[in-house]
């Protein structure tokens, strides 16, 4: 890959985008805590022909190649190894956390990389850490429905 070349609007763009995201995760980690949610993890190929995501999806690869090529100020990084994305380390993954019952409904979306996504270990064990460590949320309260991401 040659140096990424953005426009300054692409970028100031881009940089909105992300001080969004960041303010609507704050939001959503303390609506979270203590509430019942439903954890759905699956490739991105899936999720890009899924016409509620596609937008949240390609959004948050945006920010994924924005954190590689130095265009936005914050690190993005894999939700399971917390290692921020390069380009050996690109997103595979993506994990929905939907509170359930909360209307309208709020989902955070987060990705995964491709290390995670295809080692041998427990996906959903990685998971379920990532879910306790930054969203306070107790396994208990999760409800996994759906783990595509494992290797064959
Ligand atoms: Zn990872």
């Amino acid at each position: 890959m040659g140096a990424a070349v953005m426009s300054k609007s692409a970028r100031a763009r881009l940089r909105a985008h992300d001080r969004r995201e960041c303010a609507m995760v704050e939001k959503f980690v303390s609506n979270i805590s203590a509430k019942r949610i439903i954890v759905l993890t699956r490739l991105i190929l899936d999720a890009l022909c899924d016409p509620d995501l596609v937008s949240k999806v390609t959004d948050s690869l945006a920010l994924a190649a924005g954190t590689v090529s130095g265009d936005i100020e914050t690190k993005r990084q894999c939700f399971v190894c917390c290692q921020p994305w390069t380009a050996d380390r690109a997103p595979i993954g993506l994990m929905t956390v939907e509170i359930i019952g909360v209307r309208p409904r709020q989902a955070l979306i987060t990705l995964i990389c491709n290390w995670c996504g295809t080692s041998t270990e427990d996906i959903a064990e990685g998971v379920a850490k990532g879910l306790e460590r930054d969203l306070g949320c107790k396994r208990e309260t999760a409800q996994f429905i759906h783990d595509p991401i494992e290797a064959d």
